[in-house]
């Protein structure tokens, strides 16, 4: 099987099959692995799809915003048919209460200098729009064995800015799909139910990645897309203590509770992101809502081995999360049990992720995604190929690093914001939220 492939692409995540599309489009042969039995069928499959724009830095909010185009024009994007369907974006909008953990003007300077459309609503507004809703700060979010955490509140919020491009992608595993089979059409490979358990290398480069049934493969490039497994692999390579920026995996819940009566959220709900209660909450398939944390420091983090983690929801953590939502809707009903799914995140050390290449040459890594980056993916799929095709070239992007064009704003990202060797970026909101 050696020189078949010009680059092994370490998992089959949304952001694996995007890089596989990119680099098959400008003439690679690629090939994904992974031990899961389909495309997007590791945490992809648990996202929530949320296509927001806010994020604390400059770049991030670049990247998220290019994103927009590809989930507005997604059947442009994928170019052929795929018998499965393609995936569906809900264009809810997104409403970002604005609170004391994220620095609004810092995120408003932002959407002024890349263009995001926005709309500032003040609090007569928000309460228009989402009547079901009580708008006073709860500001700590707590747990509810606080014995604060039913205390009234005087204070009332500000207001929030409202993204109306935003929406979500009600089944990112489809997405993924549609990727793999757009990759497919141009000519890339997947192989799964297989795990990678080798990467084998000389000193200098990489040579190839040996699997769980001893079977060899070789190329010249080696590509870690493994998701909360990012760590593993980076250590199958070798170079665990290289970079300054790590990855490790996060356990995450996300929770679906009813509606309260007379309150449709299909029809009328809205993404929202609430740091005021820590959670982030949107309509879900069935008339539900659907909420998670936004990682409030009250909520313990709980840093587990990806291949050995407890995937059942805890009753804890429910609790936290459908009380804190009913802080913000009252009327909302409290199911007897709790329900909802538990995946992983890979949480870099500032939750910005890692795009780059490494001290191996031959080995490229897209990891660190931090719970943000679903939406991303289209965009990082051309960002890598681009980085991967210079780099091989004999480019030197550690020396000056890649200013990438992202393709429909015109815009510029300077890709130091993602090398493996960036100081801890103290800009971060060292949450989800990025
Ligand atoms: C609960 C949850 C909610 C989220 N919500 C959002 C959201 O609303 N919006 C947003 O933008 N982002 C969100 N994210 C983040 C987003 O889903 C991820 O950033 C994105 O899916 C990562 O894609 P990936 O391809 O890198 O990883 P993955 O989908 O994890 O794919 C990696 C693949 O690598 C495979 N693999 C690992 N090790 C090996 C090996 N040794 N051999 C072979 N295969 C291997 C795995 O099986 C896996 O399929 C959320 C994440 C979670 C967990």
């Amino acid at each position: 099987m050696s020189d078949n492939y010009n680059a092994i692409i370490i998992g089959a995540g949304i952001i694996g099959c995007c890089i596989a599309y990119d680099l098959s489009k400008n003439g690679y042969r690629t090939l994904n692995i992974d031990f899961q039995p389909a495309a997007g069928a590791g945490s992809t499959s648990n996202s929530c799809g949320n296509v927001r724009f806010y994020y604390s830095t400059r770049d991030g909010v670049a990247l998220a915003y290019e994103s927009a185009w590809y989930w507005h024009h997604w059947r442009e994007y994928i170019g052929v048919k795929d018998p499965r369907g393609l995936a569906g974006y809900h264009n809810t909008g997104s409403v970002f209460i604005k609170n004391r953990v994220i620095d609004w003007p810092g995120v408003r300077n932002n959407f002024e200098s890349i263009g995001v459309k926005y709309e500032e609503w003040d609090l007569a507004t928000l309460q228009k729009k989402i009547p079901i809703a009580d708008f006073h700060s709860f500001y700590p979010p707590r747990r509810p064995d606080d014995p604060h955490f039913l205390d009234g509140s005087s204070v009332w919020l500000e207001g929030a800015c409202y993204t109306p491009e935003s929406g979500y992608v009600g089944d990112p595993q489809l997405a993924t799909q549609n990727v793999e089979c757009a990759a497919r059409a141009r000519g890339a490979a997947f192989k799964y139910n297989r795990r990678v358990t080798e990467i084998r290398r000389d000193d200098l480069k990489v040579l190839g990645v040996t699997l769980d049934n001893e079977e060899q493969i070789d190329a010249p490039v080696i590509v870690n897309v493994s998701g909360p497994h990012s760590f593993k692999i980076t250590e199958l390579a070798g170079i665990s203590g290289n970079d300054n920026i790590k990855t490790r995996a996060l356990r995450h819940e996300v929770h679906v509770v009813p509606p309260p009566d007379d309150y449709s959220p299909e029809e009328a709900g809205y993404h929202t992101n609430d740091a005021d209660i820590g959670a982030y909450y949107r309509p879900e398939a069935g008339n539900m809502i659907l909420t998670g944390s936004v990682d409030p420091a009250c909520d313990p983090q709980d840093w587990v081995d990806p291949d050995i983690f407890d995937n059942q929801v805890s009753e804890s953590q429910w609790q936290a999360q459908v009380y804190r939502l009913a802080r913000r809707i009252p009327g909302l009903p409290i199911p007897n049990q709790p329900s909802g799914i538990v995946d992983l995140y890979d949480v870099s050390d500032d939750w910005i992720p890692i795009y780059d290449k490494s001290d191996l040459k031959g080995y490229y890594q897209a990891i660190g995604t931090s719970g943000n980056q679903f939406k991303t993916a289209p965009v990082v799929g051309g960002m890598m190929a681009e980085l991967i095709g210079k780099v091989e070239q004999g480019y030197d992007h550690d020396a000056a690093p890649i200013k990438y064009k992202l393709p429909h704003l015109g815009l510029t990202i300077d890709m130091a914001a993602f090398h493996r060797n960036r100081k801890i970026n103290r800009n971060s909101s060292f949450s989800v939220i990025g």
